[in-house]
């Protein structure tokens, strides 16, 4: 009894693998689980890690089977699930224990549960799916750096590893900072698929590859600048046979794609930061009209097909591959410009070249690009990446293979909706002299809302209409 260092609740997908994960890096482990059968045959199929777990039935043999000041992990549907299971917990608790959820709670919840509970609360956001937290995710810490600092060990002991052997386990900030980071991470995530999506459309419907002969331009793409988790496993997915058909796995599945909600969190905070993120928003949106099938093919029927197949010299492979590179860097400058504003608006720590190097294994937007990121943060964490020497370089060799994708997409009706976005972000953040000016006369003529003058700096100026043309409100 009162011996295990640490407890966890929840022994579901995730639960499950990060209790083995942290019996195998030698900690003593406490489980729980609502439905108790599951509990034991969760142990019973433990194996040699069966003596570092302490299986429970009641809560009470839970709370008093770890060692004091507990720590215990909540790995249970984030919302209301959280919230009942603390309410259940904390009267059988010390008044220092720790609570942890690692779901994938929403920031704003977890801010307003360190605040409001009296026990002390971490939201940890962690990355990598199943296989991740079994061998190895990438964990975002956020709330008190003192009761992060107590379960350091186990954190880093069973997150993944980069490259040079640094754990992918990091304090983001105080409150709901770590989870702010994981909703951000899901975010590019989001966009990070749609425009590999995107490519694998101009692939099969541009240039009328076969889905093995895609997923060998994206394994050859793998060995490059685009290495990553996601390229690497569209490859396989794309090369993949359905049991039942023979044929490619991809032309059996449905094209409307899920979604859990994180993708919108992002882009619901970045409106309210007043933080660009574009290539988020877009990709969202894209997955919202996915799941608008019937319409879709209405609208087909309708309009009639796009004609969709390229010219056989409009486009190489070497252009998609740019397009890719350039929109990936894009939408990484918005990630981290988000991460960036929400430092400053909550206050929070949020040290962007660890977050770059926390993402760099165990999580699903991993890549060897995210290593010079890193790097590119530490020199000028407040710079826009894109404005960053090594990226800046790698945009000046991509951004044309970019704009090339997204216009012969655009003339034959392949959607880029994210590709396109990031390169109109591109063209917007390189154009000094922008178009807002005349936003700025509208507002003054319909509102007096008055603007600055280019040649002298001055604030509050006013057009030549008309003083009695009344002010009307702005929407
Ligand atoms: P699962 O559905 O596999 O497991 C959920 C667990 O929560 C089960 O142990 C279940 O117990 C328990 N549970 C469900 N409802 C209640 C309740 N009302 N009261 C008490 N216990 C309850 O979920 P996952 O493991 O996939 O996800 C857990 C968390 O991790 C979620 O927040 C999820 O968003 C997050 N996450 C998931 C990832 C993934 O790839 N799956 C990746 C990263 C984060 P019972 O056995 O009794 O049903």
């Amino acid at each position: 009894m009162d011996t295990a260092r640490i407890g966890l609740i929840g022994l579901g997908t995730m639960g499950a693998a990060l209790a083995l994960n942290i019996a195998e890096k030698g900690f003593d482990i406490a489980v729980h689980n609502r439905t108790t059968s599951k509990t034991h045959r969760f142990h019973d199929a433990a194996g040699d890690l069966k003596p570092r777990i302490t299986p429970t039935e009641t809560l009470r043999e839970f709370v008093d089977a770890i060692a004091r000041p507990r720590a215990i992990i909540l790995m249970v549907p984030a919302g209301k699930v959280v919230d009942d299971q603390i309410a259940d917990l904390v009267p059988l608790l010390d008044d220092d224990d720790l609570i942890i959820d690692c779901g994938n709670a929403d920031f704003h919840d977890t801010n307003r549960r360190a605040t409001a509970l009296t026990n002390p609360f971490l939201g940890v956001g962690v990355s990598g799916g199943e296989d991740g937290a079994r061998h190895g995710p990438s964990i975002m810490g956020g709330g008190r750096r003192e009761y992060w600092d107590r379960v350091a060990d186990v954190m880093t002991a069973i997150a993944a590893r980069a490259e040079d052997g640094t754990p992918c386990a990091t304090w983001m900030g105080e409150g709901g900072a770590g989870h702010f980071v994981k909703a951000v991470h899901n975010g590019i995530e989001y966009a990070d698929m749609q425009m590999i999506a995107e490519v694998y459309g101009i692939l099969r419907d541009g240039m009328g590859l076969s889905s093995t002969d895609i997923g060998d331009v994206f394994a050859a793409w793998n060995d490059g600048p685009l290495q990553s988790y996601l390229i690497e496993i569209t490859a396989i997915v794309a090369r993949a046979t359905d049991a039942a058909t023979g044929g490619p796995l991809l032309d059996v599945i449905l094209d409307a794609a899920g979604q859990k909600g994180t993708g919108r969190w992002t882009v619901i905070e970045a409106q309210r930061l007043a933080a660009p993120v574009p290539a988020i928003d877009t990709a969202v949106t894209a997955r919202n009209l996915s799941s608008r099938v019937d319409a879709r093919a209405k609208g087909e029927a309708l309009f009639g097909a796009a004609p969709r197949r390229l010219a056989s010299d409009a486009l190489t492979l070497d252009h998609l591959a740019e397009a890719l590179i350039a929109g990936k860097i894009l939408c990484y400058a918005q990630g981290f410009g988000m991460i960036s504003a929400a430092a400053k608006d909550f206050g929070w720590a949020l040290p962007l070249p660890d977050i770059a190097r926390v993402w760099r294994a165990g999580c699903i937007i991993r890549s060897t690009m995210l290593n010079d990121m890193a790097r590119a943060l530490s020199d000028d964490a407040d710079r826009n990446l894109m404005l960053a020497p090594a990226f800046a370089d790698m945009l000046r060799g991509s951004h044309d293979g970019l704009r090339g994708v997204v216009a012969q997409a655009a003339l034959h009706g392949l959607p880029t909706p994210a590709l396109s976005s990031g390169l109109s972000y591109f063209d917007t953040m390189r154009t000094a002299r922008g178009t807002a000016d005349m936003i700025q006369g509208q507002r003054d003529y319909f509102g007096r809302h008055g603007f600055v003058r280019r040649d002298t700096g001055e604030a509050h100026q006013h057009g030549p209409w008309a003083d009695d043309t009344p002010p009307i409100p702005e929407p």
